[in-house]
């Protein structure tokens, strides 16, 4: 099969465009014939590479993908050859006690596609049976490979983890990136007012596009904590997305008395000072969370393709030109998910 792939960690220049035997089914798997593969900042850190990062090498990227049900592992039932399929990254084992209780995304033994285990960018991946969603026949493959991760991560954080209420008020710090626009999608779904904090007159257009309320330049409002206070009638929000970490300073001064505040990452870096005067005082919640699970991920998907839920799409690269692809999104230029065609 076409693929792309590493043998060492490094640059954008480590990626190769050539053949690989393509993957066999094991008992209870499906392989899947690829269309559409989606790109996250996941998979430049990947390539990067960190210490103590053991991968199979070489290692193919990629998380999210969609395409068609291409052969079935010994006993798998229920699933026709060249039925469409979005493939969920985020792995369980199925048997740990973790998995057992339906939190598959906490498994002892957890693994991602792209990560632990080869990815996306390929033209075939084999995958347990479990993993994939039905897609209704004709419905784009982009759309299915770009929802995947991002809005299975806001989904869970939302709705699980800061158990979010039609009528409360949102914070998203940060306008653009992938999770933070799946989560103004989810929170507007979900019946919330919508508060975004951006800095780049563009991605906050597009997160206006996607149904925010209120939109906050933190150039011009460096301390947008006081401008959430306005519009809150001096409550504050109830609820806090901050993937950024270095802002969490004024995200506790933002949040409601008894907010929750929600994170997924860190892009701003992982480090920083937080008064805890604001933790007890307000008796705030801090809520990590990570990826979802089986069944959030059946519960967003069925929202994307009834159309409730769209990510925003940016360029389409053909998968030959993945190198491109993970250079723009390095440069931080796209405006909703960068997709590989397969
Ligand atoms: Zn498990």
């Amino acid at each position: 099969m076409k693929t792309i792939l590493f043998h060492q960690h490094g640059g954008p220049e480590v990626l190769e465009y050539t053949d690989f035997p393509s993957p066999q089914p094991a008992p209870g798997e499906i392989l899947v014939r690829l269309r559409a593969a989606s790109l996250n900042r996941l998979d430049l850190w990947v390539r990067a590479g960190w210490p103590g990062i053991k991968l199979q090498y070489p290692h193919i990227p990629g998380a999210d993908g969609a395409g068609e049900v291409a052969e079935l592992g010994e006993g798998v039932n229920g699933w026709e050859i060249g039925e469409p399929v979005a493939i969920n990254a985020n792995l369980g084992c199925g048997e740990c006690a973790e998995c057992l209780r339906g939190n598959d995304n906490r498994c002892a033994r957890w693994q991602l596609l792209g990560e632990t285990r080869r990815g996306t960018y390929a033209e075939f991946v084999s995958v347990p049976a479990r993993q994939l969603f039905r897609l209704p026949p004709g419905f784009d493959f982009r759309v299915a490979a770009a929802a995947g991760l991002i809005f299975l991560t806001a989904w869970h954080s939302l709705t699980r983890r800061a158990a979010l209420s039609a009528g409360e008020t949102v914070v998203v710090v940060g306008a653009s990136g992938g999770v933070n626009t799946a989560s103004i999608q989810i929170a507007k779904f979900l019946g919330a007012r919508v508060i975004v904090i951006g800095s780049d007159e563009e991605k906050l257009s597009l997160a206006k596009s996607l149904g925010a309320d209120e939109l906050i330049n933190r150039q011009q409002t460096p301390e947008w904590h006081k401008a959430v206070f306005t519009l809150t009638e001096k409550r504050g929000a109830e609820v806090i997305v901050d993937n950024v970490g270095v802002t969490y300073p004024l995200s506790l001064r933002a949040a409601a008395k008894g907010g929750r505040i929600v994170t997924v990452g860190n892009t701003g870096g992982p480090l920083v000072e937080i008064d805890n005067r604001f933790v007890f005082s307000k008796h705030l919640s801090l809520l990590g969370s990570t990826m979802g699970t089986l069944a959030d991920y059946h519960e967003v998907m069925r929202l994307v393709t009834a159309g409730r839920l769209r990510p925003a799409l940016d360029r389409s690269f053909p998968l030959r030109e993945a190198r491109a692809a993970q250079e723009r999104l390095a440069r931080g230029q796209q405006l909703g998910k960068i997709t590989l065609e397969i």
